[in-house]
Order: structure tokens, then sequence, then C-alpha cells
């Protein structure tokens, strides 16, 4: 079983301030995490490797700073982390990332060929949920999004069943192999850092890949083969302050009134 995971090193958004003069976000000082929903994808393919054997490599496009990402998915026990990184990749949407991606994955399927793909459901700071599902589809394999369980892999029928969140219930779902999974923090607990991989992470150089690791069109890289352009971005305006309904102790009842007619008022019940 080979299993490739898509990581990406977000912000930590829970940190992040905004300047209210400027109206812009402070990133000064705010540290850089693995996305959250990419450590689940990385705990899923460990799991798979102690059930089957196998590798685990893991990918992320990024600047030179994305490998502290890399080695921390080193320090859960992943046997590879590449980091693809190249001035040609900058301004990137989605659809020119999982080019780059998809490209990637291409490239180490030759050496060895891929089983699964697993990425996060989505980035906490571009928040699209693209991603995954454009890679996919440029290698032309199943795509099973918003996954909460894995039911079987059989790896000799070269088959799948997983189980899919939904916002009713679940979705079970058979797909051939090889697939690419997005996945949901239902999904797994990660697993503590063992010692010896946090050791081996301290001293693990991720390797650089580059343009020139794998084939591709130049047409398609970076800002040239993005189709949107964020043309502004601003924070919404501050909520403004809730009304307080003072209510009287001696008579509940009025006090619920009250709130009934601000709800119907506000169109909230009707
Ligand atoms: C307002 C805004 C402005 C932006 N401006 C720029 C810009 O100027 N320059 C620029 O380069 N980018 C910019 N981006 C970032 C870029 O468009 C996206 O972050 C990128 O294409 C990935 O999309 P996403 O973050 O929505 O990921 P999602 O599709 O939400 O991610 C889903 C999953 O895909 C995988 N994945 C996503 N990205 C990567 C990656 N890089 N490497 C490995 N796996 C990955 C992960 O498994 C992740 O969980 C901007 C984004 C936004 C929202």
């Amino acid at each position: 079983m080979h299993a490739v995971v898509c990581i990406k090193q977000v912000p930590d958004t829970t940190d992040v301030k905004i300047d209210r003069k400027t109206n812009t976000l402070i990133r000064e000082g705010v540290p850089s995490i693995v996305n959250p929903f990419d450590i689940h994808a990385i705990e899923e393919a460990l799991r798979l490797k102690d059930r089957f054997g196998g590798r685990v490599t893991v990918i992320s496009m990024g600047p030179s700073q994305a490998r502290e990402s890399l080695k921390k998915a080193i320090s859960y026990g992943v046997d590879e982390a590449i980091l693809i990184s190249d001035r040609a990749f900058a301004g990137a949407d989605t659809l020119a990332t999982s080019y780059v991606l998809a490209q990637t994955i291409r490239a180490i399927g030759d050496k060895e060929p891929v089983d699964l793909v697993l990425c996060g459901k989505q980035a906490i700071d571009g928040d699209t949920a693209q991603v995954g599902p454009g890679i996919a589809t440029r290698l032309g394999i199943s795509q099973l999004t918003y996954v909460v369980k894995i039911r079987s892999i059989d790896l000799e029928k070269k088959e799948i069943v997983v189980e899919r969140q939904l916002e009713g219930g679940r979705e079970a779902l058979r797909a051939e192999l090889p697939a690419l999974l997005t996945v949901v923090k239902e999904l797994n607990t990660p697993r503590y850092q063992s010692l010896p991989s946090m050791i081996r992470a301290a001293r693990y150089d991720p390797p650089v890949w580059d343009k020139d690791s794998f084939d591709r069109d130049p047409s398609l890289l970076g800002l040239k083969g993005s189709p949107t352009k964020v043309s502004k971005v601003y924070v919404p305006p501050p909520r403004e302050k809730g009304g307080i309904i003072a209510g009287d102790p001696e008579d509940p009842e009025k006090t619920v009134a009250e709130l009934v007619d601000k709800l119907l008022e506000c169109k909230i019940i009707g």
C-alpha cells in the first residue's frame, strides 16, 4: 500500500488578529501549523500502513518555511516528505495548485505506484475545499470527499468502501483504487508522535522538487495557470451590538412575550 498525503502549511487562524485601522490581517508573529484536517489524513495513511505495510509519502507545495510542516509529518512516522517549491508556482489558485500536486503525484507514482491519495476536507486559510477534487479530476481517479470512515480496502480487487459525512447522515460508497479521499476530523484521533520519529524529524531535511522535477506545461503553473485573481481582500465589518431584553424577574411571562415579539419582528420565527 502506497499512500500519498497532501498537506498544507497554514497560519494558526485562531490566533489571527485584525488591524482595524488598515482592515488587514495581522500576520506577523502568527505561528504556522499543519492544516488540522491534514493531520487526520496523515493519521489514516499511517493506520493503513500499520495494517497493510507499504509506504506513506507526504507532499506540500509552498515556500521554504513549509519544511517545518513536512518535518512535523515525519515526526508522526511518515516515510518521506517532499517540499514542492519554485517561484513559478507563486500566486497559484486552486486550479494551478491541483495541477502541480497532480503532476507531482504522477511522478511519484512512476517510481512506486500510488494506491491512495489523501487530502484534508479543506484548508482553514483558503477554505475552498477544491484542491482535493481538483487533483482527483486531473489524475482521472475516483474522488471520495468528506470521508468519515474507511469500511474496507481490498488491495487484490483494488477496491475501497468508505462512509461519507453528509448533512443529514452518512453515505457508503465503493470505488476503484487508486482513489483520492478528502477527510473530516471525525475520521480518527491522531496518534502521539513517538520519540524516535521526533528525533528523525529534527534531523530530516525534506527533498525539494522544483518545476523541473516533473512533467509540466508552464502555462498551467502559478499565476499564469490561475483563471481566478483575488482583486480585493477586506475584513468583514464588526458585528453590531445585540439588544438586551431587560426582563422582569417578577413577571417572566411578560419577558418571554417580549422575546417572542422581537423574534417575530426579526423574522427568526414566524
Ligand atoms: C483571499 C485569498 C488570497 C490568496 N492569494 C494568494 C496569492 O496571492 N498567492 C498564492 O500563492 N496563493 C494565494 N492564495 C492561496 C491559494 O489560492 C489557495 O490557498 C490554494 O490554491 C489552496 O486552496 P485552499 O487553501 O482553498 O485549499 P483547499 O482546497 O481548501 O484544501 C484542501 C486540501 O488540499 C490539500 N492542499 C491544499 N493546498 C495544498 C498545498 N499547497 N500543498 C499540498 N496540499 C494542499 C490539503 O490536503 C488540504 O486539506 C489565496 C487564497 C485566498 C483565499
